[in-house]
């Protein structure tokens, strides 16, 4: 059986004007993620790998190349349709967790719900299930400077599938937490995708960590190439 692709680039092109000169990041990346797939991307900082994600999850335009999800063209969509693909479809994880401060960790995970459409009492019980599956249900009333770095970590992650997208980008999301707690993370992280049957994206500096993925991808000269 074929296997279903969530998320395709194809000849994606990034330049970035700096003073006089032109800073060309992609140049021409090709990539393919099938459904249920998790692939790490490894490659040195500065070379491109947010640049990446944020074309991919349709937070940047590329200047080049187009981008498909679930094998549909979303480069000349008006801006309300790519955010509606993104907020459906496309689930980000950024290093720092970026959840919002005066909101409790429960909360923060029912927002894209409630923004998406859907009931209250559906949205908190999944919300209560995504915590528990993080085992961090017992820090659901919690603001996140309440809790430590994994746990704000855990919560983000849980935010971002909330909605069941199809694909997960996390950019380095272990980036910040200690080895220890960076392993504990990815475990959660790692269940979470494999048994939901999502497809992921994953940037890390950890070779450990990028082992234990299905494929490895890096980035050099503006390509992707298999590692
Ligand atoms: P990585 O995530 O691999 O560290 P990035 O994708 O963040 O790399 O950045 C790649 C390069 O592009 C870096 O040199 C960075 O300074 C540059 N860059 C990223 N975003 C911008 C921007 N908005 N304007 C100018 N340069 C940028
Ligand atoms: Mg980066």
């Amino acid at each position: 059986m074929k296997r279903k692709i969530a998320l395709q680039l194809s000849g994606v092109e990034r330049h970035y004007g700096q003073g006089d000169t032109v800073l060309s990041i992609l140049k021409g990346a090709d990539f393919t993620l099938h459904s249920g797939e998790i692939v790490a991307l490894v490659a040195p900082s500065g070379t491109g790998k947010s640049t990446l994600l944020h074309v991919a999850g349709l937070l940047e335009h590329p200047d080049k190349g187009e981008v498909f999800i679930n094998g549909k063209s979303c480069n000349n969509l008006p801006d309300d349709q790519r955010t509606a693909i993104r907020r459906s479809e496309i689930g980000f994880v950024y290093q720092f967790h970026h959840l919002l401060p005066e909101f409790s960790a429960l909360e923060n995970i029912m927002m894209p719900q409630l923004i998406g459409g859907l009931a209250w009492n559906e949205t908190r019980e999944r919300a209560s299930q995504l915590l528990d599956y993080m085992r961090i249900g017992h820090r659901a009333t919690h603001r996140p400077a309440e809790l430590s770095g994994g746990e704000q970590q855990r919560v983000a992650i849980a935010r971002a599938v909330a909605n069941a997208p199809l694909v997960l980008l996390a950019d380095e999301p272990t980036g910040n937490l200690d080895p220890e707690t960076a392993h504990y993370v990815f475990d959660a992280l790692e269940a979470l995708v494999r048994q939901s049957g999502l497809a992921a994206v994953i940037a890390t500096h950890n070779l450990d960590l990028a082992r234990r993925m299905d494929r490895r991808v890096t980035i050099s000269d503006g390509k992707v190439h298999e590692i």
